[in-house]
């Protein structure tokens, strides 16, 4: 890479954990658009798993993936193992004070060490231009926000729109592990948050629009885990609505026991 970048040619780097869907192909294809040679790494990290199940269980399709790249134009796979990774037993700790009190920190502790570990070797092996991330991980982005600007690694970065099954449903490698009929119990998560958007734009307050939500969850198959109107800026809890305030909506809700989390952003 630094002999690429000694030649002045732009590199843009998407992060992923593999089992490859469209959403991860609208990033290479921004990355692809936007630099000279556009680099995928698909590892599973571990330390960004507070489940060890949910780790053991994460969908692996590494010859669809590599197969699905090449029609991609990627360039480079970088497809390091665990060894290559960790070769001992990190003891870094990093911590994002409020960001990382709400929504996936809250639920997921440790989850965002494991992000901000991966993601800053990443950055350091790679040496990217500019990185490409979701917006279904809003949270995740917000954090590595923070650590691109404290560390000073300087990437651009850029945060890309969900990619959604005709259903309505985000993309998600985790989807692989839904039945068919789970896929469609599944949907109802993003008709709630439009519903909800529609709610608090008519005038409806936060505490209504949750006791909405509760109940639409309470009449399903899928299993709230929560329902959050945050800041975009700091993901805090809004508690009352302030007009121009731009928001978050975002659910984590379970579905035959595979956890899955999505977003929609609006100006109040
Ligand atoms: P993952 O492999 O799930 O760790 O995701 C790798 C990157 O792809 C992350 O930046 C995700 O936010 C992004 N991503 C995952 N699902 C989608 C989607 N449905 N649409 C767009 N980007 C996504």
């Amino acid at each position: 890479m630094r002999e690429k970048r000694r030649l002045g040619r732009s590199i843009g780097l998407v992060p992923t954990m593999g089992a490859l869907h469209d959403g991860h192909l609208s990033l290479l294809k921004a990355s692809v658009e936007e630099n000279d040679i556009s680099v995928v790494s698909i590892f599973v990290n571990p330390t960004q798993f507070n489940n060890q199940e949910d780790f053991e269980k994460y969908p692996l399709h590494i010859e669809e993936d590599l197969e699905k790249l090449s029609k991609n134009k990627c360039d480079v796979v970088f497809l390091p193992d665990q060894g290559e990774i960790y070769r001992d037993k990190t003891r870094l700790k990093f911590h994002f004070g409020s960001l990382e009190k709400v929504m996936e920190g809250k639920f997921r502790p440790g989850h965002f060490n494991g992000v901000a570990i991966i993601v800053s070797k990443l950055f350091n092996i790679i040496q990217p231009d500019t990185a490409y991330f979701g917006q279904k991980d809003l949270q995740q982005f917000t954090i590595i926000k923070l650590l691109n600007e404290q560390l000073d690694f300087g990437i651009k970065l850029r945060c890309m729109p969900i990619m959604r099954e005709p259903n309505g449903l985000a993309m998600s490698s985790r989807n692989l592990r839904l039945s068919s009929a789970g896929i469609e119990t599944a949907s109802i998560i993003y008709k709630i948050i439009n519903k909800s958007a529609e709610l608090l734009l008519t005038g409806n307050s936060i505490s209504n629009v949750k006791s909405f939500v509760e109940n639409e969850f309470k009449n399903s198959e899928a299993r709230l885990e929560y329902f959050e109107i945050v800041s975009l800026i700091d993901m805090k809890s809004i508690r009352k609505i302030k007009s121009g305030e731009e928001c978050a909506l975002c659910i984590a809700a379970y579905v035959e026991d595979v956890r899955l989390i999505d977003n929609t952003l609006l100006t109040l």
